[in-house]
Parts: structure tokens; C-alpha cells; sequence
């Protein structure tokens, strides 16, 4: 990158805040999944005049800018795959305001995700939104993918909870959204087209979150099912009878087998899978709800079903779900994290379709695991970026996957979001005309393609090249999903 741009932005955020050693490219060239972008550069702000400037200077000189919070997305969304300004917000993190009297919160893009939580906690507030990664990953990065988690069956995604923006454009104008109140029909909903943007239509600055209050109690359960197939249906029947748990998580065998691996806490790894299954409220009902989740797992073919008595007891039926993540890199470097989601009515068929896929790519170790209330599960392999085999099995999965998940009526992701993973199956959810409108949005608000390009499959047809055809063929008959 030219000297007298490297000193502008200097002069915008200060000589230390702009950083140009190789050892610093690198550590911003990547987040959580394979897909690698070395930046030119890496500026970190501390305002938003500062983010201001720096866009318009990029647009002035054409060079992309890729927006980043934490950098623990799972879908390449933070990664400079043109190079070029690689725009860290984590300085700006700021909770500006707790407002108790109208339950929100003003806060900078940067403030890590339980930072808030914990601070809002105190105010006797609650903020839900909890992504598995809340304790390192950003607000920005929460709204620009549209975060979920555990806890969204019950209390909605991150989408649920953003009253109003502050977002920098690409002209370095600042456009402001929404506002204070819940209601609010005026215009377009503009906050709504940028959650879930990913950086491609202006760097978030600022955001107004609706909070709620906390939960006077809540109780946690664990099913033991000796079959996958029950397991799958006792979520659907939970659903269909109109209990709403906080969350409804689904972990299956090979995944408690890795866990057990690593972990030798006497999990039941001769179970096909186990529910861990939340429940919050007001004392009474939880009662009562805890009891009927309890029954409908029993008379869906649970071995078991343990009730966490304290806090304690209810970290110790988590510990298998927490522990997921690292047990599985410890067999491969990457793990690729799959999130597509199905109506929840169709998750069994969902579970035999997967069955289906583990046996085709037997070669990949995998496992599912996930938020199986409101359709979302992880399907996850892990792999050897350094193998270009590999690489080219897990491509072909993914293609798979996503045709499973469109074919059950759901969606390419429930929460992470499409970035450079699942760009070239984005047309096929939303078709060319739906490809068409995003890319003229895009047009609209980005006419230079400054702002995170190479993303979304927004360039052109060339990023939706067809991904290797794919056959998830029949489900096994007579509920076969053992095994
Ligand atoms: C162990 C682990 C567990 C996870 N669990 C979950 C989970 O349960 N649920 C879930 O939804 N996700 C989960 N994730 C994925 C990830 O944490 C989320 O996608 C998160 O929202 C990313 O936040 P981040 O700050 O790391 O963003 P980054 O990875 O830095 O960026 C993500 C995207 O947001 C854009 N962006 C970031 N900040 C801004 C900004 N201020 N303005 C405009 N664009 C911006 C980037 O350009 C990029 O496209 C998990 C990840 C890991 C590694």
C-alpha cells in the first residue's frame, strides 16, 4: 500500500493504530474458519469520525475495507480477501448507556457480547442473545451476522433485540436507524436490511439493543436416549405441544465420544444422543415445565433424564455441549461448522438425511450437535486445511448439506451467516431474482465495492459457480437411523 496513504490514516487514528508488520497482517488474515486474506493494513479506530474518515479516504483511493469485530465467525466474513484496509473496531467498546427505565442499551460495536450481558445483569436486565462464542466475539460482529445461540428458541436471535444503527456508508456519510422504541414502522426498515449484512453495506458504529427482564429462575434437564431417531422426535413433540424451553440442545454419539475422549467425566457415550434441555421463568411454571419436558422425554424412550438441583449441577449437564469445540480440534486444526436450519417439524428428517451423509463421507470425522428447538443444528467436520483433498470433501459436504437443508424447506444458515463459506449456494436459496435485488441494494449503498467485497457471492454469477453436484438421496426407511 502506498506510503502517503499508510501516513493519512496515521494522521486519522494515530501512528500506533495503524499497524503494517507482517506478524500483524497475519493475526488479521484469518477468523474461525479455513479461508485465509492477508490486509494491506490494519487500522483501528476509536470513533466514528475516525471509521468516517478512513471510508472516505478507501473510497477515494478504491481500496476495500473489511470491517471486524473479534474475528470468530465461521463463515470467512471478516477475512481481506482482496486485501486491502482491514478495519478492527475492537477499541470502540464502549457500553455508552443502560437505560432501566426504557430496557436499552446504547453500546459501541466493539463491547464484547458478555461484557453486556454481565454489565446489564447487574441492572436486574438480561440481554438473551448468546452465541457460543459470547465471551470473545463483538456486538458489531453479533449484528453484522446475525447472531444466534442456545437460548434463541425461546427469546429470538440477535435480529430481535437491535432497536436502531449507527452505520458508517461507503460514502462516509453516517446513516442512523430506528431508534428508542420497540415500535417503530417508519420508512423502510433499514436496521433490519443491515443485520445480517456483513460488513458489505457499512461498518456499524453504534447500536441501540432492546434488553428484557431477567428470568426469576430457570432449570436445566438432560435426556439420555439410547436412539438418535427418539431424540430428534421428542424435540418435535416438545415444540408441537407448545412448551417453549429457553433452549433445546441436541448432542449426539460420536460428538459425546469425542467430549468423553478428552474430557473422562463418565458421559453416556452408549447413548445415540442426549437433550439438554433449559427451561426459565417464574418459579411455579418452571415447576411444571421442567416436569412435562421431563415426561415427554420419558415417554419418547429416554433411559434417563436427570434435573439439575443448583447452578452447579447444571454446569456439570452443559459440559458436554461446552466442551464440543475444543475436544474436536484436538483430531483436526479446523473444525467447519455448519448451521443450516430446517422447520423444526423436520428435524427427524433432517437426522436421517445426515445419517445418510455420514456414511458417504465416512472419510470426515463428524459430528451434529446443536439448537435443535428451532431447527438449527451443527453439523460439524473437522479437517486438515494442508490437505487439499480434504478440503475438497469438506466442499462437497457443504454443497450436500446446503441441498439437505433446501430440500427440507429450511435455510443455508440459521445464524452464522454466508460469507465467502457459503457463497456459492446462495443463489440457490434465494434464486436470481433474489440475487439480483441484493446486488442492486448492494449497488445502491456501495456503488465502489469498497466494503467487504468478495463476500455473499454480491461481485457477480462468477463467486456462485455450481458447487460439485450432490445426490443426499433417500432417507433410510422404517426410522433405520441407528448406527
Ligand atoms: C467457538 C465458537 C462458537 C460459536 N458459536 C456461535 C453460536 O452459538 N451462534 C452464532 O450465531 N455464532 C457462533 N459463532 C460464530 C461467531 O462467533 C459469530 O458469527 C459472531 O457473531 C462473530 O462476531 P465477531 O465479533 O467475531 O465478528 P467477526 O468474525 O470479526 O466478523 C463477522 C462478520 O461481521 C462483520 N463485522 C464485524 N464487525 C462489524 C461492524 N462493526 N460493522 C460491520 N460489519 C462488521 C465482518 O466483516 C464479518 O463479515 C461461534 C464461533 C466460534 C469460534
Amino acid at each position: 500500500m502506498h506510503a502517503r496513504v499508510i501516513q493519512a490514516l496515521q494522521s486519522i487514528v494515530g501512528p500506533q493504530y495503524v499497524l503494517t508488520e507482517p506478524q500483524d497482517l497475519v493475526c488479521y488474515s484469518f477468523d474461525a474458519t479455513w479461508h485465509t486474506g492477508r490486509p494491506d493494513v490494519v487500522v483501528l479506530p476509536a470513533e466514528t469520525r475516525q471509521v468516517q474518515e478512513i471510508v472516505r479516504l478507501a473510497a477515494a483511493e478504491r481500496i476495500p475495507v473489511t470491517p471486524r469485530g473479534a474475528g470468530t465467525g465461521l463463515a470467512g466474513g471478516a477475512v481481506p480477501v482482496r486485501g486491502g484496509i482491514l478495519l478492527s473496531l475492537t477499541r470502540m467498546r464502549r457500553i455508552v448507556d443502560i437505560d432501566t427505565r426504557n430496557l436499552l442499551a446504547v453500546v459501541e460495536p466493539g463491547v464484547v457480547t458478555a461484557e453486556l450481558q454481565r454489565q446489564v445483569a447487574r441492572e436486574g436486565l438480561f440481554y438473551p442473545p448468546d452465541p457460543a462464542s459470547a465471551k470473545v466475539s463483538t456486538i458489531g460482529g453479533n449484528i453484522a451476522t446475525g447472531a444466534g445461540g442456545p437460548r434463541c428458541f425461546k427469546y429470538g436471535v440477535t435480529r430481535d433485540y437491535v432497536l436502531g444503527l449507527e452505520v458508517v456508508l461507503a460514502s462516509g456519510e453516517v446513516l442512523r436507524t430506528g431508534g428508542k422504541t420497540v415500535k417503530n414502522v417508519t420508512g423502510y426498515d433499514l436496521t433490519r436490511l443491515l443485520v445480517g449484512s456483513e460488513g458489505t453495506l457499512g461498518v456499524i458504529t453504534g447500536a441501540t439493543l432492546r434488553l428484557i427482564p431477567q428470568p426469576e429462575t430457570q432449570r436445566t434437564l438432560l435426556g439420555v436416549f439410547p436412539r438418535l431417531a427418539d431424540a430428534s422426535a421428542a424435540v418435535g413433540d416438545i415444540v408441537a405441544k407448545g412448551i417453549v424451553p429457553t433452549t433445546l440442545e441436541l448432542v449426539d454419539q460420536t460428538a459425546l465420544r469425542v467430549v468423553e475422549d478428552y474430557l473422562q467425566a463418565g458421559l453416556p457415550v452408549e447413548a445415540e444422543a442426549v437433550l439438554i434441555i433449559e427451561v426459565d421463568g417464574f418459579a411455579e411454571a418452571v415447576d411444571r415445565q421442567a416436569r412435562r419436558v421431563a415426561e415427554l422425554c420419558e415417554a419418547h424412550g429416554a433411559s434417563a433424564v436427570r434435573v439439575a438441583a443448583d447452578a452447579a449441577q447444571a454446569a456439570e449437564l452443559w459440559q458436554a455441549r461446552r466442551a464440543i469445540n475444543p475436544s474436536l480440534t484436538r483430531i483436526r486444526p479446523i473444525k467447519v461448522g455448519e448451521d443450516v436450519t430446517v422447520p423444526p417439524g423436520e428435524i427427524p428428517a433432517f437426522i436421517r438425511r445426515f445419517q445418510y451423509l455420514r456414511e458417504r463421507y465416512r472419510d470426515l470425522p463428524m459430528v451434529v450437535y446443536g439448537h435443535a428447538g428451532d431447527g438449527n443444528l451443527h453439523p460439524n467436520v473437522v479437517m486438515d486445511p494442508r490437505r487439499p483433498e480434504e478440503r475438497a470433501r469438506v466442499e462437497a459436504w457443504l454443497a450436500d448439506l446446503a441441498r439437505v437443508a433446501l430440500d427440507l424447506g429450511g435455510t443455508l444458515t440459521g445464524e452464522h451467516g454466508i460469507g465467502l463459506l457459503k457463497a456459492p449456494f446462495l443463489e440457490w436459496e434465494v434464486g436470481p431474482v433474489g440475487m439480483e435485488v441484493m446486488r442492486a441494494v448492494k449497488r445502491a449503498l456501495d456503488p465502489l465495492n469498497i466494503l467487504n467485497p468478495g463476500k455473499m457471492a454480491l461481485d457477480g454469477p462468477q463467486a456462485t459457480e455450481a458447487a460439485p453436484a450432490a445426490e443426499p438421496g433417500p432417507a433410510p426407511t422404517g426410522g433405520g437411523t441407528r448406527g
